[in-house]
């Protein structure tokens, strides 16, 4: 009898197993293979340009509406009179990426790549400024 119940187990153990030897595995091997991720992925933050131009006008509307206060705009001039970012920093490792930022801004300015692996050795390298977010590639 007792060997009856320590085989049972043993045999739904083995049985579960050999049944997984057969099944696709769902590993991936990263960073070779790269996650898809869905098209409404918010991940890290990007400045869009057109035709070599910010198209951010420093308006300040996402800094505002940022709930965790992650954004800092400043604003100057360009010498043809345009409105253009001075300053545009984006602390990485306190955003909650809720995609405010993005959802306010009149210019389609900012987006929210679909790049998630970003890693780093220290906080203060999250601490993204605007070249840096400038040069993020839409993933
Ligand atoms: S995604 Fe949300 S928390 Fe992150 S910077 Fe944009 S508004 Fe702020
Ligand atoms: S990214 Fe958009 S909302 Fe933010 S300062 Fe630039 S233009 Fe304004």
């Amino acid at each position: 009898m007792v060997v009856i119940r320590t085989l049972i187990p043993l045999l739904k153990g083995l049985a579960f197993t050999i049944k997984h030897l057969f099944v696709k595995p769902i590993t991936y091997q990263y960073p070779e293979q790269r996650r898809e991720v869905s098209e409404r992925w918010r991940g890290l933050h990007r400045l869009k340009m057109d035709d070599g131009r910010l198209l951010c006008v420093a308006c300040g509307l996402c800094e505002a509406v940022c709930p965790a206060d992650v954004i800092t705009v400043e604003r100057t001039e360009t010498e043809d009179g345009r409105s253009f970012p001075s300053r545009f920093d984006v602390e990485v490792t306190r955003c909650i990426f809720c995609g405010y930022c993005q959802e306010a801004c009149p210019k389609d300015a900012i987006e929210l790549t679909r790049n998630y692996d970003f890693c780093e050795y220290t906080r203060e390298e999250f601490n993204l400024n605007r070249d840096q977010l400038a040069k993020i590639e839409e993933a």
